[in-house]
């Protein structure tokens, strides 16, 4: 059934053909209904099949229709949690785009920035937060924000938000919402630990689970090389230089390392940006503009862009190290191959990485197909390197470097910190 033909406000139904929505995805079909009509939901779908629309299209209406009912001043209406800043901004980007004819505001708040601004505009009255969980806490000690009157909860990346980092804050959010709320759970991966945590909040939630098989997004054509620890520059190098105007997304496991091989890149003639929790907010949402608007095509990030992040036109999404944790496998590959797009996926799996590569391969009930290398053109890979600066010493030193300006980084954070509590 096309979006013409569903009970949803024609303000909505406008924007969505403005957006090109024409027809519902699959988890779009199966979530709007039960949303609509005011029940909680667990939805699982794979990455980039539209879940923010999902939730974002029966929300912004019902709240559209009950616009004559209620009052801004009453306090906010959907609460959206999500784990990461430039997750928060996209998310609000979808719902003020769907919502763009209706009356319905919606804005985020997320740390890193100043929050004067932020106070300012929910003092104006919004009808829809979407925020990371510290700087939501932070305003509701400072009693800036009402949640009596919320009607629905969301929490996207939903296993993540109910894992033991964050589910102390959920608890914490579930007392200060009325009971009779709506709340949906929205995410790619779940387990049964999990499921049992979101079912404990709410009760008898509809169930969607759409293709449970495979995690992995049916688009992204993913492979595992096995490559040494050492030579993983050597071979990043060669698959960006042989895909010369395509986006790349290459995950690493750490803040230093993210560093570290952007430098081995820049010796090699290839310009590459990083993100991850150890730079600056302003840096990071300059860099998701240089890397989105395609200025730079090679962005190295951490596990912190894994989860959510929507950069149309990633061809090709790069394991650099494996990720930790398992689920996040998932979630890296599924960078690529969203919406209609098609996209590839290759992990650099060194000597000490098999076991992970085990963990991740049961996560996924099978074993991910491997990207044979012939001895020659391994050789080879290595000899087409432009890289002079092979010997380890200069390396050690380098990684000695950066380590050390990573750590004094970090201790003039806290320090910063400490400066703003004080305050
Ligand atoms: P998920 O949260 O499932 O990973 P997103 O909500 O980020 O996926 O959506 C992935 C992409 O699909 C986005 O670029 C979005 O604009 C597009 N999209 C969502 N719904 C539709 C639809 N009904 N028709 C066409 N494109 C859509
Ligand atoms: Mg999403």
């Amino acid at each position: 059934m096309k979006f013409s033909k569903y009970p949803l406000a024609p303000e909505i139904k406008q924007s969505l053909e403005r957006l090109g929505f024409k027809k519902p995805t699959d988890i779009q079909y199966r979530s709007i209904s039960p949303i609509l009509r005011g029940d909680d939901v667990l939805a699982i779908a794979q990455t980039g099949t539209g879940k923010t629309a999902a939730f974002a299209i029966p929300i912004l209406n019902n709240i559209h229709n009950a616009k004559e009912h209620q009052r801004r001043e009453d306090g906010i209406k959907c609460l959206v949690m999500v784990p990461t800043r430039e997750l928060a901004i996209q998310i609000t980007e979808v719902f003020q785009q769907i919502g763009r004819n209706t009356r319905v505001k919606t804005f985020c708040t997320f740390g890193g920035v100043e929050q004067d601004a932020q106070i300012a505009r929910i003092q104006k009255g919004i009808d829809i937060l979407v925020t990371t969980p510290g700087r939501m806490f932070d305003l509701i000690h400072q009693k800036q924000l009402n949640f009596r009157r919320l009607d629905t909860l969301v929490l996207d990346e939903a296993d993540h938000m109910l894992d033991l980092g964050f589910i102390k804050d959920i608890r914490d959010v579930v007392k200060l919402v009325p009971r009779n709320r709506q709340t949906l759970f929205f995410s790619a991966t779940i387990n049964e630990e999990i499921k049992t945590l979101a079912y404990s909040l709410v009760s008898k939630p509809v169930r969607i689970h759409i293709s449970p098989k495979d995690p992995v997004s049916k688009n992204v054509n993913h492979s595992v090389a096995f490559v040494e620890m050492d030579d993983k520059r050597f071979f990043l190098e060669r698959l960006v230089k042989e895909r010369e105007n395509e986006k790349i997304l290459v995950f690493v496991r750490t803040q230093v390392r993210a560093e570290r091989v952007m430098k081995a890149m820049e010796r090699v003639g290839i310009k590459a940006l990083t993100i991850h929790g150890g730079k600056d907010q302003k840096d990071r949402m300059e860099v998701m503009r240089a890397y989105k608007t395609g200025e730079v095509k090679v962005l190295i990030a951490t596990d912190v862009s894994a989860r959510g992040i929507d950069i149309p036109g990633v061809q090709y999404v790069v394991n650099y190290d494996l990720p930790d944790q398992p689920e996040n496998y998932v979630h890296r590959v599924g960078r690529t191959g969203r919406g209609r797009e098609k996209g590839l996926a290759v992990s650099f799996c060194s000597e000490q990485e098999k076991e992970t590569l085990e963990i991740i391969q049961s996560f996924l009930h099978k074993e991910i197909k491997v990207m044979e290398i012939e001895k020659q053109d391994y050789t080879a890979t290595v000899d087409f390197s432009e890289d002079h600066t092979n010997d380890w010493k200069t390396l050690m030193k380098e990684q000695a470097v950066y380590e050390e300006e990573m750590k004094e980084l970090q201790a003039k954070r806290r320090k910063q910190k400490l400066k703003k509590k004080k305050k």
